[in-house]
């Protein structure tokens, strides 16, 4: 987002940032508001653009409201939508989103859920109500499994919890992200990113490995079907709520046989799709953003450019373990061919002023050419030019075979 809101022409800072992006400020957390408001102040800032979901959850567009610094990004209200699955669930049911049959159940209700599980024969998703950083979600596919997966949730939290009980679904995922002001939205290209963090979608998931954009099975028939059942409702939903809902809205979807599902809501971009999702957009971004904070996002149109976007995670090896080294020095991003971008995650600058790594997701390098084929080749030629000790690279993003869609 700095990247392309800087290309905008918009002087940005990024608190706290990164070890690659300019104007980073790592000594100012993004939870800490009074600390923004400073900042804000000293620097004559008037707009903050809100990256992830903590500080919304945590209310900083409530904390600014009236104020004359504008936030992108809606109330801890509205961040409800991702923040409590359950809730963001029964907004889907009351306004006629398509999404999973679902059930609701306390932490005192366990035994509820096992029965309930072991009628639909395991084929059940187990989602616990709340942020959990991707790791609240438990898909099963066998009585045991569920019933494990009920009881690592029952260890992992102490004290009282809710959670989900979905049917499982199936159907390639795509991720559909709009700007939106609450009233209109205005989409982006669709994407598709790659959670598990081995080839063939094997292995633990990730917060993601890399992702791709446009998605060449997404056509104009299948974004129909996505708008009237889930991005519309979700809309209707909005208003009849009476959400001021600024911000970056992320529909999570699987293409089931039945028609399109919605999985979960985000309030923000994903990473690793924004990697790949602004450097496709032609239009700027600050001019969107602005169009839907001024209520004018109707007379706005979303340019996108013609090629594909291949976004590819660097990551730390050992990651995504709760445990891993981190502190390697990071080597040969000036033999990088200028065509590709390289955006720093987790990366920082050591005491003596060398880039090293500082966690598990350390960079994203995106590539792009006319044909899906073309932008995967370029990216891949260039990651192994880019060295730290232990890097990972997922070996296949871009390439899962195109599936067919019922219907
Ligand atoms: P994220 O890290 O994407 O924010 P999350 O922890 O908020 O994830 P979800 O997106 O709801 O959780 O689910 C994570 C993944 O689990 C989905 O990307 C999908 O692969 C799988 N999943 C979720 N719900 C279902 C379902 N009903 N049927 C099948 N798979 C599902």
């Amino acid at each position: 987002m700095a990247w392309k809101l800087t290309r905008d022409g918009a002087t940005v800072h990024v608190l706290p940032g990164n070890g690659g992006i300019p104007n980073s400020h790592p000594e100012i957390s993004a939870t800490d508001f009074p600390a923004i408001q400073s900042f804000c102040e000293a620097h004559g800032v008037k707009l903050i653009v809100v990256g992830p979901e903590a500080p919304l959850a945590a209310g900083v567009t409530d904390f600014f409201a009236g104020s004359d610094i504008r936030v992108f990004g809606p109330s801890r209200a509205g961040a409800t939508l991702e923040s409590s699955k359950v809730w963001s669930k029964d907004f889907m049911r009351r306004h006629g989103v398509a999404t999973a049959m679902s059930w609701q159940y306390r932490s005192d209700k366990l035994d509820e859920a096992r029965a309930k599980a072991t009628e639909l024969e395991g084929q059940v998703v187990v989602k616990y109500d709340g942020l959990a950083a991707g790791k609240g979600v438990y898909v099963c596919s066998a009585i045991d499994e569920a019933h494990a997966a009920l009881d690592d949730l029952q260890q992992q939290h102490t004290g009282w919890f809710s959670f989900l009980l979905e049917e499982k679904l199936t159907g390639p995922e795509i991720s559909i992200i709009g700007v939106t002001d609450g009233n209109r939205v205005r989409l982006l290209a669709p994407s598709q990113d790659h959670k598990q963090l081995l080839a063939g979608d094997q292995g633990p998931n990730t917060g993601g490995m890399g992702a791709y954009c446009p998605v060449p099975f997404c056509d104009d028939n299948v974004l129909a079907a996505i708008r009237t059942s889930i991005v519309d409702p979700t809309l209707r939903g909005l208003q009849n709520e009476q959400f001021d809902f600024n911000g970056f809205l992320y529909f999570g979807i699987m293409l089931t046989p039945q028609g399109p599902k919605l999985l979960e809501y985000n309030v923000r971009l994903g990473d690793p799709e924004a990697e790949v999702l602004l450097p496709a957009l032609e239009s700027s971004l600050l001019e969107l953003i602005e169009a839907a904070l001024d209520g004018k996002l109707q007379q706005t149109v979303v340019r996108q450019r013609r090629s594909y976007y291949v976004g590819v995670v660097l990551a730390s090896g050992g990651y995504p373990a709760a445990q891993f080294p981190t502190g390697f020095p990071i080597t040969g991003l000036d033999q990088l061919h200028p065509s590709i971008l390289a955006f720093h995650g987790a990366t920082k600058q050591s005491a003596d002023g060398e880039l090293v790594t500082s966690g598990g997701r350390v960079m994203v390098l995106v590539g792009h050419g006319e044909e899906l084929e073309d932008a995967v080749n370029h990216v891949y030629r260039e990651v192994e030019r880019v060295k730290f000790q232990d890097v990972y690279i997922r070996t296949d993003i871009g390439q899962r075979p195109e599936p067919t869609l019922a219907g």
